[in-house]
């Protein structure tokens, strides 16, 4: 075959035999990108949509049929009672935050029970001060179980943790930029069992960011009475330019809407622009998107082995999110790696990335980072803290083969500055 990566001969010649040792994973990982492709088909069929749905409204955006229409088909989706997806949600932050304080009010305690959570929430907790209107100033306490090691949850712990004022219990799908593995439905749906039967009002909250259509089932199907997401991640599928969902029981959801908007308004308004079409656009194409990613990650995972790196997870592992992560053991090669990366991507491919002190972060981190919508984390991506053993987490993929172009680029580098050989 020819080599049209325009990539060194040996990295391309060794990479046919490991993609073709793979078709097998390639295969039910197809599998499973029919269910969830017939899933969302469904659901925009039952919901009716209709062309005029693809159009948005202004100002206060009262009778916003599309927007309406989009919420009808999340629900679905997620087979739950109801969904708020709006523009007007910035990011996934944003949709967590407003998922706690809608819900959480003063004396109430939320439980972590996957560890600490996704950095950018300590400060919505109070962990790290502020003092701009932590949960925490609120008089919103907080606590927290580990996982145990390996990755299973602690039900002894949990067990304990819950107490009478435990008003929500956070669970986070995936592992973040923590080297864990993400916890798939059936470990969700055992635990959202064992903590229904300690206390059966507790409010149970996936943070399913960078989850959703990795299985064939979402959390809200395991137990959860909430799940929330980005979409500039998997179910925006890449088109969604900003925003974010919920999706639940209806009474919690209400009561994100109350606080996204006002108390007594809540879904009424938020007008959609322009945006309804992209929505829905990519909510459409977002099963196959995450395939693609999924696709990747698999390859990339196989593919980085072979040169000796670690992988996490392996080739052949369960997955239930869309992260990829190496241990580079030295800073170079995870430079490189990030400008591999960076060198495949559609946008700003002649870039170099550097460190950077990003607010939050305890190292610099290297961000590779080229797609079409600012941020976007299910377009290809790559990062790092600088730190030992030198992590790199990549991420995304709008198509497989920018995921092995961005490999292949990143191993050429490397050989060439004999950081591996042939
Ligand atoms: C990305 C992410 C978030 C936060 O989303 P932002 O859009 O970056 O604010 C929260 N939790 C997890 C697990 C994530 O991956």
């Amino acid at each position: 075959m020819e080599n049209i990566y325009k990539t060194g001969e040996g990295i391309y010649r060794e990479s046919l035999g490991i993609e073709a040792g793979l078709k097998d994973v390639y295969e039910s990982i197809d599998r499973l990108r029919e269910i969830n492709q017939v899933k969302v088909l469904e659901a925009m069929k039952e919901e009716g949509l209709t062309s005029q749905d693809l159009v948005g409204t202004t100002g206060y955006g009262y009778s916003d049929r599309g927007r309406d229409a989009i919420e009808g088909i999340y629900a679905k989706i997620f087979k739950a009672e109801d969904a708020l997806v709006r523009s007007q949600i910035a990011s996934g932050t944003h949709a967590l935050t407003l998922s706690l304080f809608g819900n959480l009010r003063p004396g109430d305690e939320m439980l972590s029970i996957t560890g600490k959570p996704y950095d950018t929430l300590e400060e919505v907790i109070g962990i790290r001060e502020t003092g701009r209107g932590s949960l925490k100033e609120y008089m919103i306490s907080y606590s927290q179980t580990e996982l145990i090691p390996g990755g299973g949850f602690d039900y002894d712990r949990i067990e304990k943790a819950i107490n009478e004022r435990t008003k929500l219990v956070l669970i986070q799908r995936s592992g973040g930029y923590e080297l864990r593995k993400s916890l798939t439905i059936e470990e969700i749906k055992g635990v959202c069992k064992f903590i229904k039967d300690i206390k059966s009002d507790v409010i149970i909250m996936v943070d399913n960011c960078y989850g959703e259509f990795t299985e064939g089932k979402e959390p809200s199907e395991a137990g959860a009475d909430l799940v929330v997401g980005s979409l500039i991640k998997n179910p925006g599928g890449g088109i969604a330019p900003t925003g974010g969902y919920v999706a639940g029981k209806r009474e919690i959801v209400e009561n994100i809407a109350a606080r996204l908007t006002a108390p007594g308004i809540g879904k009424d308004i938020g007008a959609s622009l322009d945006i309804n079409r992209l929505f829905l656009q990519g909510l459409f194409l977002a099963p196959h998107v995450v395939g693609e990613s999924l696709k990747g990650a698999v390859f990339a995972s196989a593919f980085m082995e072979r040169w000796g790196f670690k992988s996490f997870p392996g080739p052949r592992d369960m997955r239930s999110d869309i992260i990829q992560t190496f241990v580079f053991e030295t800073e170079r090669a995870l430079l490189l790696f990030c400008k591999g990366i960076q060198e495949a991507s559609p946008v700003d491919s002649f870039v170099t990335p550097i460190p950077w002190d990003m607010p939050g972060y305890d190292a610099p981190v290297v961000m590779a980072q080229g797609g079409f919508v600012q941020g976007s984390s299910i377009e290809l991506s790559a990062d790092g803290p600088i730190k030992p053993p030198y992590i790199g987490f990549m991420q995304g993929g709008l198509v497989y083969e920018q995921v092995k172009m961005g490999i292949f680029n990143a191993l050429q580098l490397m050989l060439k500055e004999g950081i591996i050989n042939i």
